[in-house]
């Protein structure tokens, strides 16, 4: 699932190619694609056709075009494997080819593949961001934190909302009402550049830990940005069809078994809400427990004896 470095990747991409450019026709080929748009693709296509898409904007993993008037915005959901590519009127449709904007210019169309169908567009009203009312933003998302490149998240509000939470740190992370963009991949990677394990409890961290935290999100973030983010599935691309190879840089997301970067460590992978967490267990320390019987068990969870 793309996280905030593929977003802004394909926005970017949008932002040069797409923004400032009128809609000629919308062709829905997938009622799938547009099932959030409730009017349907009949309704989606007419509104659009004649509007001018002003610009690409992102908040966390999510992207939208404001159009003219400022009122509207067509929101983009890339969901699992969405992709939103700009290719010339005469390239051969895409096998998973789901809507297709067609511009007035003539000139390259943008095309939206989905080959897992959880993804789509939709049309949505621009509203003011609550804590920056002339920001505006689509109302589905309004509800979504800013991200950590975001120049007005306040870092102190975001570190002190974590630590008054009761959960476990990777799941804070994951949280987009808490802090945006973030997902599987760069929470296990943030978490390994500052040595916390996810299952650390919020409310025991101190405000140091928390803050350097924020700091390697940041680093990684920008780090994964610069490589055009993480292809690990192929599915990711970027407008022109492009991977991107921070996959090449990642520590641990994906590396079970593999040595840590740092210590040599064997990486560890363990279930999580469904998914795998990946840490080293030497520079990650387990969180301690209630005393647990002596044992393999014990041994396993605690990670401990495994640099000898
Ligand atoms: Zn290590």
């Amino acid at each position: 699932m793309p996280e905030l470095p593929e977003v802004e990747t394909v926005r970017d991409g949008l932002q040069r190619w797409v923004a400032g450019r009128s809609v000629a026709a919308v062709d829905v080929r997938h009622p799938r694609a547009v099932r959030r748009h409730l009017a349907g693709g009949a309704d989606l296509a007419a509104r659009l056709a004649g509007r001018r898409l002003v610009a690409a904007s992102r908040r966390g993993k999510y992207l939208w075009l404001p159009l003219d008037g400022g009122q509207e915005c067509l929101v983009a959901h890339l969901g699992m494997s969405g992709q939103l590519l700009v290719r010339p009127p005469d390239a051969p449709p895409e096998k998973h080819l789901h809507v297709r904007v067609r511009f007035a210019d003539g000139g390259r169309e943008l095309r939206f593949v989905d080959q897992r169908t959880f993804g789509g567009l939709a049309l949505d009203t621009l509203v003011p961001a609550a804590d920056r009312p002339a920001e505006r933003l689509p109302g589905s998302i309004a509800h979504i934190a800013r991200d950590p490149l975001d120049p007005y998240l306040d870092d102190q509000a975001v570190i002190a909302r974590l630590r008054r939470r009761r959960t476990e740190l990777k799941r804070a992370l994951l949280d987009q009402t808490l802090l945006s963009g973030i997902g599987n991949i760069y929470a296990d990677e943030s978490l390994w550049r500052a040595r916390l394990h996810g299952a650390r409890r919020t409310d025991t961290l101190p405000r140091a830990a928390v803050a350097e935290l924020l700091t390697q999100v940041r680093a990684v973030l920008r780090d994964a940005l610069r490589a055009g983010g993480t292809s690990f599935d192929a599915l990711y691309v970027d407008v022109d069809g492009r991977g991107g190879y921070f996959d090449r840089s990642l520590a641990v997301y994906g590396q079970e078994g593999r040595p840590c970067p740092r210590c040599g460590t064997p990486v560890r992978r363990a279930a999580f809400m469904n998914r795998s967490r990946f840490f080293c267990p030497a520079c990650q320390r387990p969180p301690r427990r209630r005393p647990v019987p002596a044992g393999p068990a014990r041994i396993d969870r605690r990670g401990a004896g495994v640099r000898a």
